[in-house]
Formats: C-alpha cells, structure tokens, sequence
C-alpha cells in the first residue's frame, strides 16, 4: 500500500507535467459524504451526472462507493454504463429519460430507470422481459417542479399499474424540489405535503416501493421530513452550496481545485492590442502574460476574469481564446512562465471559490464546475 502522503508527492511530480486541470480532494470527499450521512441518519445518493459536477464520473463515484454510498445518481443511461464498466456494483438510478431502445441494455446492466409515462413503461416492460432479466424503475411524481413525473393525485392509479406490468419491478418512488435552496419559502413544504400523502396512500394499499426518496441538497440540508430511505445531495457532496440562502456547514468543504500556467511573460508597448478584437489596447507599456486556459476549458469569454498568480489577483484582459487568455502581471514583477495559476481555489492568502466565478458569470457555482471540460486533466488526491 502506498500511504497518502506519498501518493499526495507521485500525484504532485505529475502535475509538474500539466498546463490546465483540476486537483481533486477524494478525501475531502469522503468527509462530505459521511458528514451528510451523519447528519441524516441515511444513506446518501451519490449524484454524479455531469462527469460528477465536473470533477470525474468514475473516480469520483469509485471513491463515494468505497465511502459506503449505496446508489449513485446519474442523468443518462450513458453515464450508467460507464459506471458499470468501471466496476461500479453500487445501486444505479437515471434520473432523466431513457429512451426505450436503450432499456434492455439498462436491465442486463442492472441500472434503474425513472418512469413517468405509460407508454414508455409497457416498452420497458418489454425489454425486460426480453433481457431475461427484470428492469427496477422508479416512479416520478410531479409534486410541483413543473418538469418530469407524473402528478402527486395520479401516483396511485401508476404505481398500481406499473405493478400490474411483467418485466418491471417498482423499486422506488421519488420526487425533486423546485425551491429548496430557499428554505424559507413554503414551496418545499407544499411539494413535501403531496409527496407524503401520496406516501400514504401507497402504503395504505401496500403499494409503496422498496425506496422512496425526495432530497436534493437543499432538501437534505433543510428538510428533515423529505429524507425517507436515502437523500440525494449533488452540489453539496462536493462541498458546495445550493444556495447563498442554503449553506452547507463548516465541516463540508470544496473539493476542487482548478490551476492552469503562466506560459508567456512579456512586456507590450503603449498602442499594441491584445487578442481578438484588441478588446485591451495599451495605454502604457505592460507586463502582460499569457494562461494556458481558455473557453474550450469551460473558462467563459466574458469580460471580468480574475486569477491567482504568485498569490495575487491579477486581471484577466482582451477576449478570452479558446485554449489561451491574457492577464495583467503589473503589479506581479516576480511572475515567469511556468508559474502555477489558480482558476479556483487557493494560493497563499487569497482564495477564489466557484460562487466567486458564477457571481463574474452572472450564473450558479453548479454551471461553472458542471462546465469544466473533459479535455482538463483531472488529478486525484486520495
Ligand atoms: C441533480 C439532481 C439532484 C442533485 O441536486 P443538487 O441540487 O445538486 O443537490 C437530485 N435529484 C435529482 C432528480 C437531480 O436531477
């Protein structure tokens, strides 16, 4: 076995060798996870659609695994069986829709889909029955997110039906919040209210599946009656907040870190343009360097950019470029190419978080890490 530390020192001698990525903290991540099991008292659905918020499928939901989370949550079939490829033998459920072609492949596989719609179910029902397998789904209610499911008054009369079905086995029933990142609004309460009598009236009739669960982060984290038999906090495992309104406690903590390089310093004189468009001419001559990240990163073309380079905030300039972008090293005399350079995260007294990012972007932290692109080495902290 080789202990962490000199893990920590075989993953660092890698990074010297990377111009853009991501390190992420797997046992951070472990933390946050057990942290929001403890807090609940149930077992917690990893979410890692979106290659995991950004920060790697299949590591990520390896390590959740290893940590004991029971289910991992995805958004298409795709991301299942890239899981299952991986050797993931957790629980799997898709949260979106899978279309019915896919669906025997989803039961050889033992994935769970969401069902919401009768038609979609009688084709599944046929694909299990042709894999030789049963397909588990899971029944989604509409309980007030205007999205996907079928209405809280409809949840019966469905689940009786998808019961009466060969091929498909109804393993669970869920709902998801609108509004949860606000606790303080009554919309969760309304959605939790329907959801929980349509609970009862399945067990009334001794209909109610094997798993019923309701609780993205901001359910988790402010609505202990929506917990049921396990939660299913996203941003929150990676140690982010739903919302300004709904934050996670001290003990969770981010677990990613996005750096790229400093690759050119050089100074331009008075009049030269920088970039495409010379959206930044000189007035003076500068120091201006040059960063290996761009939008085909996930680094928006926006104007507003801001780093960390030699522990300092040095401002983005011009228009971002696909692979590059230009900064300001004024004020940085000591910068020289090579220099380590932090998107997200933190170097000597100065931190940039992703709320900070999403704030420039005029978005959600979840939009800026979910846009990170695959192309950005991500390396592990284990
Ligand atoms: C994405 C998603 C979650 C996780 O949401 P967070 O806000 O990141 O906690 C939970 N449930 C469903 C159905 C989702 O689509």
């Amino acid at each position: 076995m080789i202990d962490g530390f000199l893990k920590g020192i075989l993953t660092l001698m890698n990074i010297q060798n990377l111009a853009t990525w991501l390190e992420i903290d797997l046992i951070q991540l472990k933390e946050n996870l057990s942290e929001l099991q403890k807090m609940t008292g149930k077992p917690v659905m990893a979410v890692v659609k979106a290659n995991a918020y950004g920060h790697g499928l299949v590591d990520i939901a390896l390590a959740a695994e290893a940590a004991g989370s029971p289910w991992c949550g995805v958004a298409r079939l795709e991301e299942a069986l890239a899981l299952r490829q991986a050797g993931v033998n957790a629980h799997i459920l898709v949260l979106g829709y899978t279309p019915p072609g896919s669906a025997v492949l989803a039961a050889v596989e033992n994935i769970s889909l969401a069902v919401y719609d009768r038609a979609t179910a009688q084709a599944y029902a046929a694909a299990g029955i042709e894999s030789g397998k049963t397909l588990n789904v899971h029944l989604k209610i509409d309980s007030g997110m205007g999205r996907l499911g079928v209405f809280p008054e409809e949840g019966v009369v469905m689940a009786k039906y998808l019961q009466s079905l060969q091929g498909i086995h109804l393993q669970g029933l869920f709902t998801h919040f609108a509004r949860a990142d606000e606790p303080e609004l009554p919309a969760t309460n309304q959605q939790l209210a329907k959801f929980a009598n349509l609970v009862k009236d399945l067990e009334k009739d001794n209909l109610k599946p094997e798993f019923v669960h309701a609780s993205n982060s901001g359910g988790t984290l402010a609505f202990n009656d929506a917990w049921y038999d396990f939660v299913r906090p996203g941003i929150a495992m990676y140690g982010l907040s739903p919302s300004s309104k709904a934050l996670v406690p001290a003990a969770l903590k981010p677990i990613l870190s996005w750096k790229t390089r400093l690759i050119s310093v050089k100074e331009l004189p008075a009049g030269y343009g920088v970039g495409y468009g010379h959206r930044y001419v000189l007035t003076k001559p500068e120091m201006i360097g040059a960063l290996a990240i761009g939008y085909a990163d996930g680094f928006r073309r926006v104007p507003g950019n801001e780093v960390l380079i030699a522990g300092k905030r040095a401002k983005v300039i011009g228009s971002v470029c696909m692979d590059q972008c230009m900064v300001q090293l004024g004020d940085i005399p000591e910068a020289k190419i090579g220099d380590e350079v932090v998107i997200i995260g933190k170097q000597g007294e100065q931190t940039i978080t992703a709320d900070d990012v999403a704030a420039r972007w005029g978005t959600i932290n979840y939009e800026v890490i979910a846009g990170i692109a695959a192309r950005v080495s991500r390396v592990y902290v284990r």
